[in-house]
């Protein structure tokens, strides 16, 4: 039997350069106009009983190529338990083999979130009592960008995820987090929406999402650097969100994603805006103590680099939502490989762990919201 790779679906993305008995080569391919790349997503046929090799060879060049030591590519058989793989980079290639008992095997990144489980999942949120959806607008490929609303409180909560449409692991949070905010039978849900109004969109690029794109959109647009000046040709996602945003007010605002490198959750949050000054900032490390107290999923030691007095990027959100509303603004960043202090050696940072810090990440809301 012939080996079939394929990643002609949503959010497929390989190519094939050769097969060589049992070594298979690929590269991934670079989101459509522009140079990044590091999300792969794709399918092996012809193989049961074979053991292969597959080798990344442009991995190397990838946008965090950095991030490959100590990750492990997911593998599914049925496209709902992603596992861990063995895999190792060295000289710019990442390799992993696998012994396939299967006709067919999946892999990818990190475990899949498709446009169609999006709008199972919008639809199914939509349908409960108190939540209004609303499509805020249209991409550039034409996919409608959704938001969900709920609570009848006066503080303005805004949830957004998935930017970077390779961090699959960011719907997966929102999964979680719209599923406990609709639960009538959660107490802080419903303390949440009582005192405040949650505004959440579950997938703020659908057509990088689709299209298996790393970080940019259908114009090759990183959209977490438009929030400054988004336009309807460049960055219209960006644009619908803001504009409805402004209509709201932001009291609270996360951003959800993922990182390459960095083995652990972690926040970022708005050092270095204008408007600093430290009583404004301690609400945000306050409530990064508060989440690390709250699980074994979180952590404050690891994280990026703060910015310096008056150096914040005003292109990306957090930084922008955090000076243009006051708002206690954050990046919420998941890993590509495992939160290392509550490691999983089988499945790694996985969907399932990706919803439960989202209700880790309400409760603590929820425990703080009268000092927001
Ligand atoms: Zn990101």
């Amino acid at each position: 039997m012939t080996i079939q790779i394929n990643a002609g679906f949503d959010s497929g993305n390989i190519r094939l350069v050769a097969i060589e008995g049992d070594r298979v080569d690929l590269e991934i391919v670079a989101d459509h106009l522009s140079d990044f790349y590091q999300w792969f997503h794709f399918r092996v046929s012809g193989a049961k009983g074979r053991t292969l090799t597959f080798r990344i060879l442009n991995a190397g060049g990838a946008a965090y190529a950095f991030g490959w030591p100590g990750y492990k590519a997911r593998w599914s058989a049925d496209r709902e338990a992603w596992r861990v793989t063995d895999s190792a980079y060295a000289d710019g290639v990442l390799s992993f083999t696998k012994a396939i008992d299967t006709d067919l095997v999946w892999f990818a990144y990190f475990a899949p979130y498709s446009m169609e489980r999006h709008h199972d999942l919008v639809s199914r949120i939509a349908l409960k009592p108190g939540v209004t959806h609303r499509q805020l607008g249209t991409t550039l490929d034409g996919q409608p960008l959704d938001c969900l609303t709920m609570g009848s409180g006066e503080k303005q909560v805004w949830i957004y995820a998935r930017q970077h449409p390779g961090e699959s692991m960011a719907e997966w949070w929102a999964e979680g987090a719209l599923e406990k905010l609709t639960d009538p039978d959660d107490a802080t849900a419903k303390l949440l929406r009582e005192k405040t109004t949650l505004h959440v969109v579950p997938n703020m690029n659908p057509d990088g999402s689709r299209r298996g794109h790393l970080r940019t959109n259908a114009a090759g647009v990183n959209l977490n650097r438009e929030w400054h000046s988004p336009t309807p040709t460049r960055s219209p996602e960006v644009l619908a969100v803001r504009n409805a945003m402004d209509e709201t007010g932001v009291a609270f605002a996360m951003d959800i994603h993922g990182d390459e490198a960095i083995p652990a959750n972690f926040l970022a949050g708005y050092e270095g805006i204008p408007s600093w000054t430290d009583a404004f900032g301690e609400k945000f490390y306050e409530y990064g103590r508060r989440l690390a107290a709250a699980t074994p999923e979180f952590q404050i030691e690891q994280g990026y680099e703060k910015s310096a007095p008056g150096t914040a990027n005003l292109s990306m959100s957090t930084n922008q939502l955090a000076e243009r509303f006051g708002a206690v603004s954050m990046t919420l960043e998941m890993p590509f490989k495992d939160h290392d202090p509550n490691a999983d050696p089988e499945f790694a940072w996985s969907p399932a762990r990706c919803k439960v810090l989202a209700a880790a990440c309400l409760d603590t809301l929820a425990g703080m919201i009268d000092e927001i």
